[in-house]
């Protein structure tokens, strides 16, 4: 039995061929995927999981896809999208969501119930397996703060981890490229005044209109450099890169750590703009750069 055919028997909508990724990135860019799937439960999410291997197919689980940047090329396998996956629900104080919920959804569910602990990060285009994942933060909260624990599909078994062994950093965890696909987490939040949740939404959302640039974008490029007291955008302004462009992808000439695809951009004319960036700021200021978004497959695959 082919794939295809095996999977029909426990996923619905069937998994699609040919489907193109840029349609699932926020930096609208990728080729097509082999086979994209969007799976409703974990049993089908599991025996997705299980029916790849089998026909030794590789496979990726793509969140809300806006810190992934995949090949021109495509994906020669299967892309999982979570985006199905959305269920949240709250329990003696803590909030449980599953991976696809956005983290826009688990913050409005938790402020319908006068409960606080993620308003910070309100606004960031996160699913919650992404999130997790990434180690999401922003104004000087993460999503790790709050975690008490997350669920994982490991081996086609259910595991659990504490937040002490998710080996949460920064925008880093122990999920980030492993074979684990995270299923669900739970929060610890506190008891807070509905008003008071809402203004900080209010305070969130207006930051974020000021501070960055519209358009489609990963956000942050680069990780900050712990040496340094100047941020990775204030380093790459410095260098003189805002504005600057290779094919459609321009360096926010508002936010330098923001590639905007300003006009079809390719992957490949990210990437060009990626390694340019490093080796202006190598060049000039002896720092190394680190990418925080993912680029699926590596490198190598991209054959720049
Ligand atoms: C406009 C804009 C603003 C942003 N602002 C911020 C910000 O303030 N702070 C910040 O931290 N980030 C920010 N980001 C980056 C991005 O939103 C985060 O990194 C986010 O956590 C990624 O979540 P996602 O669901 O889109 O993950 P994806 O991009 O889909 O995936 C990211 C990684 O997580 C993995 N993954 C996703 N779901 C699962 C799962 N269920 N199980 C296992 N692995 C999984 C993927 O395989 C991939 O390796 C911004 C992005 C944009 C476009």
């Amino acid at each position: 039995m082919t794939f295809l055919e095996e999977t029909l028997g426990f996923i619905d909508p069937p998994v699609k061929q040919n489907e193109s990724i840029k349609k699932h990135t926020t930096i609208g860019v990728g080729g097509l995927a082999k086979y994209f799937a969007t799976p409703k439960s974990l049993y089908a999410l599991r025996l997705l999981i299980e029916s790849a291997k089998a026909h030794k197919l590789k496979h990726f689980i793509l969140g809300k896809g806006s810190n992934v940047l995949f090949n021109d090329g495509g994906y020669n396998g299967l892309v999982i999208s979570t985006e199905r996956l959305q269920e949240v629900s709250v329990y003696n104080g803590k909030v449980k969501a599953m991976c696809g919920a956005t983290l826009n959804k688990v913050i409005d569910f938790a402020k319908s119930r006068s409960l606080s602990g993620l308003e910070k990060l309100y606004g960031i285009p996160a699913s919650i397996g992404g999130a997790i994942t990434m180690n999401a933060g922003a104004f000087g909260a993460t999503i790790s703060d709050v975690v008490s624990c997350v669920e994982t599909i490991k081996n086609g078994k259910l595991c659990k981890y504490y937040k002490s062994d998710c080996r949460f950093g920064y925008r880093k965890s122990r999920f980030i490229n492993s074979k684990e696909v995270i299923v669900s987490a739970t929060f610890d939040f506190i008891n807070q005044a509905k008003e008071l949740i809402e203004a900080q939404i209010k305070c969130q959302k207006d930051l974020r209109k000021t501070m960055h640039p519209m358009g489609k974008s990963f956000g942050s490029v680069f990780k900050n450099p712990n040496c340094q007291k100047l941020t990775a955008g204030q380093i790459i302004d410095r260098a003189g890169l805002k504005g600057y462009r290779i094919g459609g992808a321009m360096v926010s000439s508002e936010h330098a750590n923001f590639i905007v695809n300003v006009k079809n951009a390719t992957a490949k004319d990210i990437l060009n703009l990626i390694y340019e960036i490093k080796e202006r700021v190598y060049k000039t200021f002896n720092i190394e750069l680190k990418e925080e978004v993912i680029i699926v497959g590596g490198f190598h695959d991209f054959n720049c």
